[in-house]
């Protein structure tokens, strides 16, 4: 089978076609015939090596993907081949005390699809049958690609983590990546208040457009923690949804409103950060972290994806022979959204 990832861990040149064998789902496992499949930021850092996530190799990349069932392992009794499904690529042993308390989130042994075990970026890929969920009718198998773990992955760090209430005011903290994108539309779903920060034009138009109240251009002589203190009228924001890390943190901190909350989900630009700790004293302020979603928050994604409310962005869709160019259009500065490969049907 072939499938797009790397055989040597590097940079975009390491990137290619790769054969691996056609998985065979063994018992409690399904096999997916993709159809489509989307990349994530985590696809680069798997491509770069991940400190103590030793991978196989040849690696196929990619952990959002959609298609249709078309073998089912030993024992698997609750979905049949022939159904339309999206992945759940949060993978969890169901065995440790976090899964004991449904907080699959924080499993000791969790694992992703893609980054632990072989990607969507393929014909086909197999995974336990409790990570595959009908896909809602309203989306197409490239909708359904581009959701997963955007979506998961803004709702519990907005939803469950930071406990956004309706009425609050949530800084998102660029725009045109797939997780700030999602962190907009969640923060609306939820009745917040959303204000975007973006060195690009253009991007806060699209975040406008997309049901931001404000969308306010950064550079270095505009810093967002300024502009956020005066657009909240001087008393600061109650949540800010930060992946940026060592760039932006310690300004994100310095916007807080008395009792609110950074979550960080990523640190795409470093990630050692200084950070003013007396800013979190005096305002009562909290960092916290969040990663992924627990199952029961994943459900709700899907509800939502299902009403319509959280409707998936899509920059782009190549075929999976173009993925090279895919992901260079993945890494370019102005992509608004998410870059879906089509994968043709066997
Ligand atoms: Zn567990």
């Amino acid at each position: 089978m072939r499938g797009f990832g790397f055989t040597e861990h590097g940079g975009l040149e390491r990137l290619g076609f790769v054969d691996v064998p056609e998985p065979v789902p063994g018992p409690g496992e399904v096999r997916v015939a993709l159809r489509a499949a989307a990349f994530n930021r985590l696809d680069r850092f798997v491509l770069a090596g991940i400190p103590g996530v030793p991978v196989e190799r040849p690696h196929v990349l990619g952990s959002d993907g959609a298609g249709v069932v078309d073998r089912v392992g030993p024992g698997v009794t609750e979905v049949a081949e022939g159904t339309p499904v999206l992945l759940n690529p949060g993978m969890w042993d169901g065995t440790c005390d976090a899964c004991a308390r449904h907080d699959e989130a924080l499993c000791r042994n969790y694992r992703i699809v893609g980054e632990h075990t072989q990607g969507t970026a393929a014909p086909s890929v197999v995974v336990p049958a409790r990570n595959v969920h009908p896909k809602p009718a309203r989306l197409g198998f490239v909708e359904a690609a581009a959701a997963p773990l955007v979506y998961e992955t803004a709702w519990r760090a907005l939803v469950t983590v930071a406990a956004v209430r309706p009425g609050e005011t949530v800084a998102v903290i660029g725009a045109g990546g797939g997780t700030t994108i999602a962190a907009l539309q969640v923060a609306r779903a939820r009745g917040a208040r959303v204000v975007v920060v973006t060195r690009s034009a253009p991007k806060a138009e699209r975040a406008l457009a997309l049901g931001a109240e404000a969308a306010l251009v950064t550079d270095d002589d505009h810093p967002h923690d300024r502009l956020l203190w005066e657009w909240s009228g001087r008393k600061g924001v109650e949540v800010v949804f930060d992946s940026v890390g060592r760039s932006t943190l310690p300004r994100s901190v310095k916007a807080l409103a008395r009792g609110g909350r950074v979550v960080v989900i990523g640190a795409t630009s470093g990630p050692i950060a200084e950070i003013d700790l007396r800013t979190l004293f005096w305002r009562q302020a909290s960092i916290r972290g969040s990663t992924m979603a627990s199952k029961a928050e994943f459900l709700e994604v899907l509800g939502e994806l299902a009403r319509g409310s959280l409707v998936p962005v899509v920059d782009s869709v190549h075929d999976l022979d173009n993925a090279v160019a895919a992901f260079e259009r993945f890494e370019s500065a102005d992509r608004f959204g998410k870059v879906v490969l089509q994968i043709p049907a066997l």
